[in-house]
């Protein structure tokens, strides 16, 4: 981090300081209701809400009672009159060499005709659709069909294998799955449907339908009577015209299932009002789009940020989203300037990851193409370093914005809020809290605020802001154990990551505090990697760390004590059983979650009650010492660790 910049901070409009940041962000805790209320009147209400906030039981919140309103209404039906012959969703894929936009008018046709289809599977009110798919227009087509009709979206990541699919399709228990033949990466077809098929055989529920859309990219062999295809089915309702189903704003949009602690991912649910507004207001104050123009997010409908800012945030706000499907590097590593350029895009979202890709890239690439469109580029999902942020804001000549958020909360708890005040950026911070949240950084153990330059716990004092999740999917226990409860004394949330804040106010996020590791900004529990490489039949036990890496951010290494240590007698033993493991993980988790090495031991360091200590095993992973993480007892199976690590 650094204090290069001495923050000034102007307000937008050239307001006086009272309408600074600072004070809407006070406004938003001390007058909750009223400054709610005002940015409701960003969507449109079918019903108004009687009520703005509902904190009687607290930490469970409803916003907006008894209000009634639709995402798909709001993200499409209202923008028809103003905006229905400009573009809504533009899909662009440079993996099939494909391109395709769609107008609001069209996409609303789209959606009517899909969510006549899903009807006609018997998909109502409240009943689930998973959604496994690639990036193409489809998906999201599909996602807005659901909210069209009130169904629950449940999306997973399509680089999610059968065994992540299997957990989350029993959890979620779909009427209707959705799903493609083959999505496709750096060229190569990924076949989705065998995944499908093979989660389908693990997973205790079976939906009433499986709706596939055939690309022609993968050969597909159909279930009789339960499989369907897209095509086919849209053919059926060429003119539907589905009626949009209001929902009580507490009714549940969709849920998004992300790792925690534990081997058994969580599903986030979601309300559909207070995440309408959340969006709505967030697009306007954070990310300054204005109807008309494009938005374009590089990341994936599978994650969090896909669903806020690649399907509703941006339509929401009026504005054009593109769809990608590609990577930042092929065809050239031009290629997301030149989708800025031809697309006239004013707003943009990605990840660090991708710009440290693209920085070890010919820095002309920044500059072969016109994007003077372009006002700003958000990162976030990962810490933003100090030298990739100051390289892509000098190579752009824009504000570079990080931003930091989990799926749990929807949208930004920290960042900058340009539509408010121009505050400066101070590179190696993601900013400050935004309005809505109250914000704490708390001592771990006394659960006492510490002050500025001292590292806590980032916590949210609840109410947790409209857009946040309601609770884990039929699961409130959960809810309240997992985030409610780690702070002593203090029924706060905690988001599991240490922070710091500085004297100006700006914070600073210094990693996670729990066994949740970040790779290339898709967040994966350790836990679920541990279990995986356990079911092969060698394995006795194992540990999975997140070490440092310069590109990804963190990968995943293993450590594996075998039952048999015999069966890696040579080399090429050890090479042979490493390949097997990584790829078990492969096959059960997704490629996502593969170790980047997996180590072999014959014991693990432990704690006298038995926990592996992942601390001490990641401190010398990462070259630091784990000296006083140990006790003497560990010595001998830290020393296995390290030689290990030595061995390569
Ligand atoms: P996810 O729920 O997948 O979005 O992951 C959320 C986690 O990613 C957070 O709890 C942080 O650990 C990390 N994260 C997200 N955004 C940032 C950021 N801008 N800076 C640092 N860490 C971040």
């Amino acid at each position: 981090m650094s204090a290069a910049q001495a923050p000034q901070a102007v307000p937008a409009g050239g307001k006086g300081p009272e309408d600074g940041l600072a004070a809407f962000h006070r406004r938003s805790i001390e007058d909750r209701e009223g400054f709610w209320a005002e940015q409701a009147a960003l969507i449109d209400w079918h019903v108004p809400f009687e009520r703005v906030l509902d904190d009687s039981r607290l930490p469970f919140t409803r916003w907006f009672v008894g209000g009634q309103t639709n995402l798909c209404h709001n993200a499409v039906d209202r923008h028809l009159a103003a905006l229905g012959d400009r573009p809504a969703l533009i899909w662009e894929s440079t993996e099939v060499g494909q391109s395709r936009t769609l107008s609001f008018r069209e996409l609303h046709r789209e959606i009517n005709r899909m969510a006549a289809v899903m009807r006609s599977f018997g998909v109502g009110r409240g009943d689930r659709v998973l959604v496994y798919m690639p990036m193409i227009a489809e998906a999201v087509v599909a996602m807005l069909a659901c909210a069209r009709i009130g169904a629950i979206h449940s999306v997973v990541f399509g680089g999610f294998a059968s065994q992540s699919l299997a957990s989350r399709i029993d959890d979620a228990q779909p009427r209707l799955i959705v799903s493609a033949d083959a999505g496709s990466r750096n060229g190569k077809v990924i076949p989705y449907k065998p995944l499908l098929d093979e989660a389908l055989e693990l997973a205790r529920h079976s939906p009433n339908a499986v709706l596939l859309v055939d690309r022609g990219l993968a050969p597909m062999i159909r279930v009789d009577r339960r499989d369907h295809d897209w095509a086919v089915q849209r053919e059926k309702h060429l003119d539907a015209e589905v009626p949009i189903t209001w929902l009580e704003s507490n009714e549940v949009s969709y849920t998004l299932y992300t790792s925690g602690t534990t081997g058994k991912p969580k599903g986030v649910q979601r309300d559909v009002g207070g995440y309408a507004v959340a969006l709505a207001a967030s697009m306007k104050h954070i990310f300054c789009g204005n109807p008309g123009e494009t938005y374009f997010s590089s990341s994936d409908i599978g994650w969090v940020v896909g669903h806020s800012y690649i399907v509703y945030g941006p339509l929401i706000a009026g504005m054009a989203t593109i769809v990608y499907e590609g990577t930042p590097l092929r065809p050239d590593p031009g290629i997301l300037w030149e989708l800025v350029a031809r697309h006239r895009v004013t707003v943009m979202f990605s990840a660090p990851t991708a710009i440290r890709v693209l920085k070890k890239q010919d820095p002309s690439w920044l500059k072969r193409h016109d994007i003077s469109s372009l006002r700003a580029l958000f990162l976030a999902g990962e810490p933003l370093d100090e030298p990739t942020a100051r390289w892509i804001a000098e190579g752009l000549g824009c504000p570079v914005i990080d931003n930091y958020w989990q799926t749990e909360t929807g949208w930004p708890i920290l960042t900058l809020a340009h539509g408010i005040e121009r505050t400066p950026t101070r590179y190696g911070s993601p900013g400050m809290p935004m309005y809505g949240y109250d914000v704490r950084l708390l001592h771990e153990q006394t659960g006492e605020e510490v002050g500025p330059g001292e590292k806590g716990v980032v916590a949210i004092v609840p109410p947790l802001p409209p857009g946040c999740m309601q609770t884990v999917w039929r699961d409130d226990e959960r809810f309240l154990n997992t985030y409610f409860a780690s702070i002593p004394g203090r029924q706060v949330y905690s988001t599991f990551d240490w922070g710091m804040r500085d004297g100006d106010g700006y914070w600073f996020i210094l990693g996670r505090t729990d066994d949740v590791i970040n790779v290339a900004g898709h967040r994966l529990g350790t836990r679920e990697i541990e279990e995986s490489l356990s079911s092969h039949a060698a394995v006795a036990e194992c540990a999975v760390v997140g070490v440092a890496d310069a590109l990804k951010g963190q990968v995943a290494v293993a450590f594996a004590v075998l039952k048999d240590p015999s069966r890696i007698a040579t080399d090429a033993d050890r090479l042979a059983l490493e390949g097997e493991l990584m790829a078990t993980v492969d096959r059960q988790l997704g490629a996502v979650a593969r170790p980047s090495r997996v180590h072999f031991v014959t014991i693990l360091p432990k704690t006298r009650s038995g926990k592996v200590l992942r601390r001490a095993i990641q401190a010398l992973c990462e070259r630091r010492d784990a000296g006083d993480l140990t006790t003497m007892e560990d010595a001998a199976a830290l020393e296995q660790v390290r030689a290990a690590l030595a061995g390569g």
